[in-house]
């Protein structure tokens, strides 16, 4: 399957326009290479919290925004967007969403279990509300299952809700001779937002037991960064950046990245091409544009919004259904998760296109 969709779509992108802009000097050097060149993609505000380039250094090919965002503009920005992606939300389509990502995680413990893969000691990096990692423990019931995360609210949580340990930390901070070791570590959708994405990776490869493995999906830099990037090609006008993603993978370096830490790669694709197909990542059209800055005021929304923590607590019954704590429709159900939530349209990730990247990758 891989091959069958890659080559003309490698052939394709080569073609295609490219990410690129004048060189400049950056402020700070590349998360990867350390390099200070760069070219300069766009420009972009981060809430009314922070203005920054989004830059693809000239070395690597890693694109990040440039400033790094500070710490404290994360925080405020990463309150205001939970509270404005939120507002709109029911109990019913939480709930859904908890369902959803239970079943992804039900599915990827069926994929492990096809390649002979049982973990026994899983680490997710950003576990949110735990719900992929609960549909893995429902695949392994015997594996001890950690959570590591910065908002210590979210930990309590899940050590009341799901029983899982904890530790408080960001990925960057983990000090790897007192945390321990583990034979799987789940990042989703995590790399993207951390400052310093070779030493995160770095770190996680150094607290892998060894012969352990290393499950990430990050979205595709490449059609991620399309949008900030189009805006400032056709329209030279600034993007609104409300989501501190600060990362834009290129397949290449990242992969680079992952073979100098000595990881051995089982799966590597991309997938998800929906936005692909209707332009995403090689056409110049509004629709894949970043919507221009007017500069959101982050605490505004901040005060204007009610803080949602308590009404999620609260949620009456389990978002997944009680057929899946009776013994006898397990093999069934594992068999649905599989079947509904695995990428079988897989591309090569040289070919830049598609949504997502996913690596699962063993630690020799
Ligand atoms: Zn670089």
């Amino acid at each position: 399957m891989l091959q069958r969709f890659s080559k003309p779509l490698i052939r394709f992108r080569s073609r295609a326009p490219q990410l690129d802009g004048p060189p400049i000097e950056r402020h700070d050097k590349c998360g990867f290479c350390r390099s200070k060149m760069a070219f300069l993609l766009a420009r972009a505000d981060y809430w009314d919290l922070q203005a920054v380039d989004l830059v693809r250094c000239q070395d690597c090919g890693l694109i990040q925004v440039d400033p790094m965002l500070t710490k404290q503009s994360t925080e405020t920005g990463c309150l205001a967007l939970y509270r404005f992606q939120h507002q709109g939300e029911t109990e019913r389509s939480r709930k859904r969403g908890l369902y959803r990502a239970f079943r992804r995680g039900v599915a990827f413990g069926v994929d492990l279990k096809i390649k002979g893969i049982e973990p026994k000691n899983v680490l997710e990096i950003g576990a949110g509300d735990g719900a992929f990692l609960k549909g893995l423990q429902y695949v392994f019931p015997k594996a001890t299952c950690t959570c590591l995360d910065v908002v210590d609210e979210i930990l309590q949580a899940l050590k009341r809700q799901h029983g899982f340990e904890s530790i408080h930390s960001t990925v960057e901070d983990i000090d790897p001779t007192k945390i321990g070791r583990f034979d799987l570590i789940v990042a989703r959708d995590i790399l993207e937002h951390v400052t310093k994405p070779g030493d995160a990776m770095r770190t996680m490869t150094e607290i892998l037991s060894p012969g352990g493995y290393l499950f990430f999906i990050t979205p595709n830099g490449w059609q991620d960064a399309w949008q900030m990037f189009s805006r400032w090609k056709v329209d030279k006008i600034k993007s609104e950046l409300l989501i501190n993603h600060v990362n834009y993978f290129d397949t290449i370096s990242l992969k680079k990245q992952i073979d100098m830490l000595g990881l051995k790669i089982c799966d590597w694709f991309n997938y998800d091409f929906k936005t692909f197909s209707r332009g995403a990542g090689w056409r110049l059209l509004e629709q894949h544009m970043a919507r221009p800055s007017i500069q959101r005021s982050a605490s505004d929304v901040i005060q204007k919004t009610e803080n949602l923590q308590t009404a999620f607590q609260t949620a009456s019954a389990s978002p997944i259904p009680v057929a899946y704590t009776w013994l006898i429709a397990r093999p069934l159900l594992m068999a649905y998760c599989w079947f509904k939530h695995t990428a079988f349209v897989r591309v090569d990730p040289t070919a830049r296109v598609g949504e997502e990247i996913y690596c699962l990758a063993q630690k020799t």
